[in-house]
């Protein structure tokens, strides 16, 4: 039988997820309820049952998962909320403002003996998994450097995101998937972190952000969001042992360049107006070889797949509580990072 799921929360993400659960083989959608009338109505015009109140989705006895979807600073209190009447629940990401919330919120779950994940639902990215399977083959032998960068032109959005009290700024916002996505790439204990946020169109929170991680095998990696970009760099760059891999932007392919022979006979300088240079000249063709890859597919359905065989106890769940908590500490430590204006000798605790 299909779990049914009521979602808190029908803005942007809200009804992106009540279109998910309504399309899914392993859900249905019982209803939404948002707390803005005009929410509430385009839910009723989708032909989406709305609940009146938030407590009349935790007394509804049909509803066995709750979707919290709402803005940032209303997590906490919904997901608790939600557990302690023994509802099994996803929560959007950032899943909490703080560690010590997230704490509370996990303490929620183990009393409940429910269910509790959270929607990293950027694991299903192509560009993120192109880079994956490359690292898992070993086609380019042992990783050096991951550089995962996301670029936009508009600034902060112009809601909640751009204000403290909601959890605004790109650090909570864009952060909390770029640094899930590379602790899965580089699977290895944090030795050093330095952040620093930007604040070209925002005083309040952060527009941006610029991070380096330092893991223990000395294996490096950059996680940089920006909004203020008009021409854009590559969404991801890796360095391996034995070759390098690009992606140029969303949706595009995964160039590599796979080395061949390292010691090259003769190299073809570049003339530059101060000189030639050999050492920064490209590779010649005989050296290296040069393909693409098409960005793997995925099934984002396979998240609520996941979540329903969690709860019926027949699966791990992909999302797990300690990955997520690794990933606010993290969050923390680059607002410390930023604020003291030095990088961190980071105490992981993988
Ligand atoms: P949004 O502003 O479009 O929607 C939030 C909705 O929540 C609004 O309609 C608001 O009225 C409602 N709301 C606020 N407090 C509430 C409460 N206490 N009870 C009921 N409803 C309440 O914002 P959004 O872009 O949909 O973001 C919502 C959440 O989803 C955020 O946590 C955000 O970070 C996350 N998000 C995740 C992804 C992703 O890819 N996983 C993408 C976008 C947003």
């Amino acid at each position: 039988m299909k779990k049914r799921v009521a979602v808190v929360g029908y803005g942007g993400m809200g009804s992106w997820h009540a279109e998910q659960v309504r399309s899914s083989d392993v859900t249905e959608l019982c209803g939404i309820y948002d707390i803005k009338p005009e929410r509430t109505a385009a839910a009723e015009q989708a032909g989406i049952y709305a609940y009146s109140s938030f407590e009349d989705i935790l007394s509804d006895g049909n509803v066995d998962i709750i979707v919290c979807a709402t803005s940032n600073d209303a997590h906490k209190d919904i997901v608790v909320r939600a557990l302690e009447a023994g509802k099994n629940v996803v929560c959007e990401k950032p899943v909490s403002m703080s560690l010590s919330d997230f704490d509370e919120m996990c303490d929620a779950a183990k009393k409940a003996g429910k269910l509790f994940t959270v929607h990293q639902n950027r694991r299903w990215d192509g560009e993120f998994l192109a880079i994956k399977n490359i690292i898992d083959s070993g086609e380019l032998g042992e990783t050096i450097n991951i550089e995962s960068r996301v670029h936009g032109s508009r600034g902060i959005p112009g809601d909640w995101r751009q204000l403290k009290k909601y959890g605004g700024g790109m650090v909570l916002d864009w952060g909390v998937h770029l640094i899930d996505q590379m602790l899965i790439l580089i699977p290895e204990k944090i030795k050093k972190l330095y952040c620093e946020l930007t604040h070209i169109t925002n005083a309040e929170v952060d527009d941006g952000f610029h991070l380096m991680l330092t893991f223990e095998s000395g294996k490096r990696a950059t996680v940089e969001v920006s909004t203020y970009n008009f021409i854009t760099l590559p969404r991801f760059y890796m360095q391996c042992t034995e070759g390098t891999a690009l992606i140029e932007g969303w949706n595009k392919n995964c160039k590599v360049s796979k080395m061949e022979i390292w010691k090259e006979k003769e190299v073809t300088p570049v003339k530059t107006a101060a000189g030639i240079t050999k050492t920064m000249a490209p590779r010649d063709a005989l050296s290296i070889v040069n393909y693409e890859k098409e960005l793997p597919t995925s099934d984002v359905h396979d998240f609520y797949r996941n979540v329903v065989a969690a709860v019926d106890g027949k699966e791990e769940q992909l999302i797990k509580l300690s990955e997520v908590r690794r990933v606010l500490s993290i969050l923390e430590a680059c607002f410390e990072s930023d604020r003291l204006g030095q990088s961190i000798l980071y105490r992981d605790g993988l």
